[in-house]
């Protein structure tokens, strides 16, 4: 191994040698570089980490808030998160892009198909239950136990979670619930809802929490009422960013900014609806041939015991403005069809269009759950903190890939799941030490560092001995004094070609 590059103050010191036999100073070099190796060494992954020592990670959701609001009004909160942290412009979500599917995708790294919340309405025909967010449905246990959420997963492995309205967060799952949360309750403010995550964050150690979730129901509601293009939208999107400013100083003022990873992310996006793209599922096929299990515009269609080819066949070239599955012809890129809460034929609409069954029902100015590979679709996702690089701008990633990257940051065992933390990991500020197959070239350079460093330091202190020794030798025979210099340079440049 060749070191040509010598660092300019070890040049230095062996000019002081050679030059006036300063030995004293360079056995201290000498011996000091074994020890700064050591301290490189525990820098780069040599700590033990206890449970205390675990970092902290907030994961926020503004609900319904679409990658692209950032740039249409000013949000200076979001942009000063993106120039100290990074930004992904684009993140597909899982299919249906749906909130409660989606929610648990984010804190399970699953696609719906596999944790089993399909859909924000669904039927279990086994069972013969209902979910519905319109009821208290959602709080049966059963329904979200196909998987296990993060905040549970942190809390088997030692370390402890709060939970602010995040969707399933308090419901018992597993026979657990966060170890603090608030049961769901749209009137709570956004404020009391930070002001508790701040109290569980800033909790005494053996209290405070690792991990927290907090939900917020906007930009969704206004996204649903007004339609996202509409211009009313921009003071709503106005007052997202005032939120997140307010969260960000609320964290500055409790000390946690800078020990905090936030991740601030979305379930979906929203689409411009109108009242001119209406289809009316009535003029195709009798409602007595079939049960409406899920709304538009990803519509669950259960038909009567035996009459499904009947039904798929009424439905199939109807109108061209939407799309009918069965089951078992789904595209596999949505990853939605292993699991019996999915509807024998599924009708999606195109971008725009609203199924109904006639017009008397509620209408909507825009609406979510489309294709997941529709812009319109996609969530905003920024984030900031120590695990994270600064001023980062990535294309994209998925959705179910950010649940591996907070077990990491929050050094906890990933479940099996759908993500892929190779996926992410330029996010991060420091490479994942364990990752020998992905790691990139190079990486492992500095692991032989620290070993190298110390070699090179006891080869110095040889080094020194060996011509303070002969210096010594040479001062008791002045008539060789000449010759020194010849014995003692080669003997040091060959030191230093290893
Ligand atoms: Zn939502």
């Amino acid at each position: 191994m060749h070191f040509r590059v010598v660092p300019s103050h070890a040049r230095a010191m062996l000019g002081c040698l050679l030059r006036r036999g300063c030995g004293p100073l360079v056995l201290l070099w000498g011996l000091m570089l074994p020890l700064v190796s050591l301290r490189r060494l525990n820098q780069h992954g040599g700590r033990s980490q206890g449970p205390r020592d675990r970092p902290k990670l907030l994961l926020l959701s503004f609900d319904g808030f679409r990658w692209d609001y950032i740039d249409r009004v000013p949000t200076p909160n979001f942009h000063n998160l993106i120039d100290n942290g990074v930004m992904v412009e684009q993140v597909e979500n899982v299919y249906i892009t749906k909130t409660f599917p989606n929610h648990y995708s984010l804190v399970t790294g699953l696609y719906a198909e596999t944790h089993g919340i399909v859909a924000n309405e669904m039927y279990d025909p086994a069972a013969n239950r209902s979910f519905s967010m319109e009821t208290d449905s959602i709080y049966e246990s059963w329904w979200w136990e196909e998987a296990v959420p993060l905040w549970l997963t942190i809390q088997k492995a030692g370390g402890r979670s709060g939970a602010a309205m995040w969707p399933g967060s308090d419901v018992k799952i597993h026979g657990e619930f966060p170890d603090r949360y608030l049961p769901y309750n749209a009137s709570v403010s956004f404020e009391d809802r930070v002001g508790r995550i701040i109290e569980w964050f800033s909790a005494p150690e053996e209290e405070a929490v690792d991990f927290g979730v907090l939900y917020w129901e906007e930009p969704d509601e206004s996204g649903h009422l007004l339609g996202p293009e509409s211009s009313l939208m921009d003071p709503v999107i106005i007052d997202i960013d005032g939120k997140l400013g307010y969260l960000i100083n609320e964290l500055k003022k409790a000390g946690l900014y800078e020990s905090v990873n936030l991740i601030v992310t979305s379930d979906h996006g929203m689409a411009q609806l109108s009242p001119d793209k209406i289809i009316e599922l009535d003029q195709y096929v009798s409602r007595d041939l079939y049960t409406w299990v899920d709304k538009s515009p990803v519509v669950g269609i259960l038909p009567v015991e035996g009459r499904n080819d009947e039904v798929y066949s009424k439905l199939v070239d109807a109108n061209p403005n939407m799309v009918v599955y069965k089951k078992e012809d789904l595209p596999e890129r949505f990853h939605y069809q292993h699991n019996i809460r999915i509807m024998p034929i599924l009708i999606e609409s195109k971008e725009g269009w609203t199924i109904m069954q006639n017009r008397t029902g509620p209408f909507m100015l825009g609406n979510h759950g489309f294709d997941n590979t529709l812009r319109s679709m996609q969530p905003v996702f920024v984030a900031r903190g120590p695990a994270f690089r600064q001023n980062y701008l990535k294309d994209s990633m998925r959705a179910v890939d950010l649940y591996p990257l907070m077990c990491h940051i929050l050094s906890v065992p990933a479940l099996p799941n759908n993500g892929s933390l190779r996926n992410v990991q330029d996010l991060l500020s420091q490479e994942p030490a364990r990752t020998t197959p992905s790691a990139p070239p190079g990486a492992g350079v500095h692991s032989y560092a620290p070993v190298v460093g110390s070699f090179l330091g006891v080869v110095m202190v040889l080094g020194f001995l060996v011509v303070y020794i002969k210096q010594v030798t040479l001062k008791q025979l002045p008539s060789l004094k000449h010759r020194s210099r010849e014995m003692s340079q080669p003997l040091l440049q060959e030191d230093l070609h290893l």
